[in-house]
């Protein structure tokens, strides 16, 4: 199961809790980014994947534009209720793992300004997490020396950022 199709259930699993539906759905394979489960694909991989998105994209704005019916995966929407829940349960440890190494870091701040929930801190100019992570995971992505990682499982994987987009475009603050 893609990130796509979690975040895209966990819209709709939203969407329910106030009486509303989607009106329509379609899935969109892009990059995975989730470093802990798997490396990220090599540029060729990535590019076909954007190619392909593309071509998708077209054909869902004709969906739209003709109003064609679609149908909704129940599968789909009941793991990702599950796979939420769960997140949700173990929130506060999330980041246990995370680590910073010390000898990388040039302590740029980076990782401290592009967090969307503000659970990264850098007293002593090195980053500490705050357990409210919501593993996005943008601070592993985007610190320039490649210093975060989680355990040893993300070690040597190689980080991304879609091309199209600078780590500046992703700052909260
Ligand atoms: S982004 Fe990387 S180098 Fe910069 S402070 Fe964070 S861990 Fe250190
Ligand atoms: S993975 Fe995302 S939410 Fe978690 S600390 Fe890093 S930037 Fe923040």
């Amino acid at each position: 199961m893609t990130t796509e199709i979690f975040y895209f259930s966990a819209t709709a699993i939203l969407l329910a809790e106030k009486n509303l539906r989607v009106s329509g759905n379609r899935f969109l394979r892009l990059v995975s980014n989730y470093l802990p489960y798997r490396d990220t694909a090599v540029d060729w991989r990535i590019r076909i994947r954007y190619w392909l998105a593309d071509r998708k994209l077209s054909d869902i704005a004709q969906a739209i534009a003709n109003e064609r019916p679609h149908t909704t995966l129940e599968l789909f929407k009941t793991r990702s209720r599950k796979f939420h829940a769960d997140r949700e349960r173990r929130r506060e440890t999330l980041d246990e793992r995370f680590t910073c190494d010390a000898d990388k870091c040039v302590k740029c701040g980076l990782c401290e300004k592009i967090c969307p929930v503000s659970n990264i801190t850098r007293p002593d100019g090195q980053p500490q997490w705050q357990h409210r992570c919501v593993e996005c995971p943008a601070c592993l992505h985007a610190c320039p020396k490649q210093a975060i990682d989680v355990g040893s499982v993300t070690r040597g994987r190689k980080r991304y950022i879609n091309w199209h987009v600078k780590p500046k475009d992703l700052l909260q603050r």
